[in-house]
Parts: structure tokens; sequence; C-alpha cells
């Protein structure tokens, strides 16, 4: 059986989280997990919950801690992240966060945070030239469209760009970035969970690169057992720091 894990993946907008945790995903047969996706989901539901999310979203601005915890709460709970473990994908973005997923994950720990390190000019155009499809957050760009037109490959919806990828609502997420979630790469790593992978280059070629990073400590010992069904309990990281990759 493959086996599963529970691991985070860290990076600025545009590093390429989205489309590593998807692939990581299906590599290691674990959920995916992703705030912004949720919480788009809950704004086109028209939930009470995606009412207050959109009026954050659209500045650029993060989510109240203690909602985004206790959305994460509810999915941790599920069968399949109980049994199998997830990949989080944009969560935790605060120290706060991260301390309120050590305590939903209890007794469990966390196995590894992945730290994407790619150079903010870089995340700039990227960021620049990203569409997503409204319907399953697929993340396309205009060098890397869909097939036909603006039409999802995956799902058929409709691709489109994000409403908070306009310039101002960019840099205040990178700003953001550097003030509440930078300091997250220097807490992990003092817990002893943290690698750090270069993010530049094709999709394939970083795939290759965090799948050989999470391997690697996996077979250094760094990861717990798997637990059974039902035991679950309720600025930039430095370049010196990439995992010699
Ligand atoms: P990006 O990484 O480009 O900012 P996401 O899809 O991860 O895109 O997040 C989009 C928006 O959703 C964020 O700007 C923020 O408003 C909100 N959000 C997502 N995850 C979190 C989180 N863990 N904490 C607070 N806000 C969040």
């Amino acid at each position: 059986m493959i086996p599963g894990g529970r691991l985070v993946v860290l990076g600025k907008q545009g590093a390429g989280k989205g489309t590593q945790c998807v692939r990581l995903s299906h590599h290691y047969v674990i959920p995916h997990i992703s705030t912004g996706d949720m919480l788009r989901g809950e704004i086109k539901a028209g939930t009470a919950l995606g009412l207050e999310a959109k009026r954050h979203m659209d500045e650029g601005d993060l989510i109240p801690d203690e909602v985004v915890l206790s959305m994460v709460a509810k999915r941790l709970d599920q069968d399949d992240t109980r049994t199998r473990g997830f990949v989080l994908d944009g969560f935790p973005r605060t120290v706060a966060q991260a301390e309120g997923l050590d305590d939903l994950l209890r007794p469990a720990v966390l196995d590894l945070s992945i730290n994407i390190v790619v150079p903010t000019q870089l995340v700039l155009r990227r960021l620049a030239s990203r569409r997503i499809c409204e319907d399953c957050g697929t993340i396309y760009s205009t060098v890397a469209p869909p097939r036909v037109g603006w039409i999802c490959d995956v799902c058929g919806g409709e691709v489109v760009h994000r409403e908070d990828d306009t310039e101002a609502a960019i840099h205040r997420r990178l700003d953001l970035y550097e003030q509440e979630t930078a300091p997250l790469i220097s807490w992990y790593r003092r817990a002893g969970t943290l690698v750090s992978v270069s993010g530049v280059g094709s999709p394939d070629a970083v795939s290759d690169r965090l799948v050989a990073a999470i391997d690697d400590h996996r077979r250094a010992g760094g990861f717990g057992p798997p637990l059974p069904a039902g035991e679950a309990g309720a600025g930039e990281g430095d370049r010196d720091d990439l995992a010699g990759r």
C-alpha cells in the first residue's frame, strides 16, 4: 500500500503550491486541502462564511485565524484525513494557525512541512498570468491555458482571472506573507520538520524535487506511523536552506 502522510506546503503566492499540492495528493493518495479553494467554495455557495471571507479576500487580507481554524478542524475530522493524512495548501498562514493545527492533530503530529522557494520577481510574473477554474480550482496560465478556449480540462468549468489577483491585492498578500507566514519557516525549522525545495523550473522538475525530499525524509525515519481509523484527536527561507536540490 502507498503510505500516506501529513504534509504542509508553504511558499509565497505564485510559488506553485496549488499545482504541486494536487500532484502530491495524487502521488501519495492523500486528500488535498486548500483553504483558498474551500473559501472560494463558500463564496460561490453564498454562505455566511463566504460573505465574510469575500470582504477580506478581495482586499488581499487574511481571514481571521479562528474562522479558518474551525473550517479546517471540520475537514480534518473526516475519515479520509484521519486514516490517510493530507497535504495542506495555504494553511497554516500564521503561527497561531500552526499552533492550532498541532492541537487539532494531537496525538498525531505533522510529518513534514515543505517550503517551496521562488524569487519574488518570478512569482510576480507568474501571478500576472495565472488563471483558475472557478468550479474545481485547477490552475492554468496564459502560457499554459486549457486545451479548448477557457474551459477547464478537468471539469468543464469556466477558467477565469481570480478577482483577488489584482496588482494591489497581490502586493498586499505578498506583504502579509512576509509579516505573517514567513515566520512559520523558522517555526517549523525549530520543530525539525522543515525542508526547503526550489520552486524554479517546470512543474515536473519541481514535483520530482518535492517527492525526492519527502521520500528522503520518510527513509530517514521522519514520518510517524499511520493512524488507525478513529484514533486522531479532534521573510522567505534562506537560499542556503535548499535541501541540496
Ligand atoms: P494565494 O496563495 O494566492 O493568496 P489562496 O487561494 O491560498 O491564494 O488564498 C486566497 C485568499 O484566501 C487569501 O488571500 C486569504 O484572504 C484567504 N485565505 C486562504 N487561506 C487562508 C488562511 N490559512 N488564513 C487566512 N486567510 C486565508
